[in-house]
């Protein structure tokens, strides 16, 4: 039995992940530029997944190249630079440093 790459449930024998995690990440993929992050969420959950497990899915980073969140970032933010004409790309590591860079912004009180 192998454990599923993204939420680490039980994958099934011959399964890299399991049902759930495909399910999420076909409409990932299917809805991956085309809309924002919280319309995608609202797809994600219309697959029945549980919540918990979308969030799962959404902090795996199954090869070491960016967890999922900040992939689906980086594709939303290319997709926009590329509508207004602009010719830069954006990668996962990017948007997680620019998060992280973000989060390390001292409060002013
Ligand atoms: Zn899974």
């Amino acid at each position: 039995m192998a454990d599923c790459a993204y939420c680490g449930d039980r994958a099934g024998i011959w399964a890299r992940i399991c049902k759930d995690c495909r399910q999420l990440e076909e409409k990932a993929a299917s809805y991956g530029g085309q809309v924002g992050f919280s319309e995608l969420l609202d797809r994600l959950e219309e697959t029945g997944v549980h919540p918990e497990k979308i969030i799962r899915f959404l902090k795996a980073n199954p090869d070491g190249g960016g967890s999922v969140r900040d992939r689906l970032t980086a594709d939303m933010t290319n997709e926009l630079l590329k509508v207004m004409g602009i010719n830069e790309r954006q990668t996962p590591d990017d948007v997680e440093r620019i998060r992280k860079s973000g989060e390390k912004i001292p409060k002013s009180d």
